[in-house]
């Protein structure tokens, strides 16, 4: 995908070595640097550091036909690779940064009572990405700061480790408004559609939720008032693209099981 990668001048010498070294292997690519690859790899950075990355598990098992299936409908809508990622944290949830990189907990895939509240979540997340939802924050955060400092503030490396910090920060909390979350959920909709995953999925996931423990559920759905009218929206969606969403079967009895082996191992990234 020529669009998505090109070697970086800076990394030819080092790609002569290892290609020397590595006879009768082709050179890695690198990523195209730019602005949202950065701050992706930076929180990338961080979460390795903090050793919450999972590096192999049986739950990527799980995870891996929904990621990928989805992928091959959303990524002609993003400039850079989507890759989803298991991380242990304590309260399950699922997100994503600027770059294509796509977070979710391991204790999600417990939490779930089916493949297409999975699926919903993980669509969800990737239309922010598509949207450049965290991007429009941290460009209107930088605003402030500019106005607040009264200087310009280039985008260094420091700068980008800083950016992050934040933005792992904002991400753990819900900082987008009702509107900017409604959108996700009807692009994220129409990406299950496209999958083959039932987007109804999203749907059940907010009305089981109404009568949840509030420290379990989810941060992305965890804004109680607002999931009712995001709820609404989508099924406003849903009746007026008939030919799109009238084939699925909006009863949460016609779910798919998600097979999550109990007790996963999980391995960790160490920096
Ligand atoms: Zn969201």
């Amino acid at each position: 995908m020529t669009t998505f990668w090109k070697p970086r001048q800076s990394a030819v010498p080092f790609l002569l070595i290892v290609a020397l070294l590595c006879a009768g292997q082709a050179p890695l690519p690198e990523p195209v640097t730019d602005q949202e690859t950065e701050l992706g790899q930076a929180v990338y950075n961080q979460l390795r550091d903090k050793g919450e990355i999972i590096e192999s598990s049986p739950l990527y098992d799980s995870l891996r036909p929904i990621a990928d299936a989805i992928s091959r409908v959303a990524q002609p809508r993003y400039n850079h690779p989507f890759k989803f990622f298991l991380v242990h944290e304590t309260h399950p949830n699922a997100f994503a940064t600027p770059g294509g990189n796509v977070y979710v907990v391991d204790s999600l895939l417990y939490f779930v009572k089916n493949a297409e509240q999975l699926a919903g979540t993980l669509c969800h997340e990737v239309s922010h990405t598509i949207h450049r939802d965290a991007m429009d924050r941290l460009k209107e955060q930088q605003r402030i700061e500019r106005r607040e400092l009264g200087i310009a503030l280039l985008l260094g490396p420091s700068l980008a480790q800083m950016l992050a910090i934040q933005m792992i920060g904002d991400l753990h909390s819900l900082a987008y408004s009702r509107d900017v979350e409604s959108r996700a959920d009807v692009t994220g909709s129409d990406i299950c559609a496209a999958s083959g995953y039932n987007p109804w999925g999203l749907v059940w996931l907010f009305e089981e939720f109404q009568n949840a423990d509030p420290n379990q559920i989810p941060q992305l759905l965890s804004d109680h008032p607002a999931n009712g009218v995001r709820v609404q929206t989508l099924e406003q969606h849903f009746r007026e693209n008939p030919s799109v969403f009238s084939k699925f079967d909006s009863r949460p009895e016609s779910a798919t099981p998600l097979i999550v082996p109990k007790d996963a191992t999980e391995r960790f990234l160490r920096p």
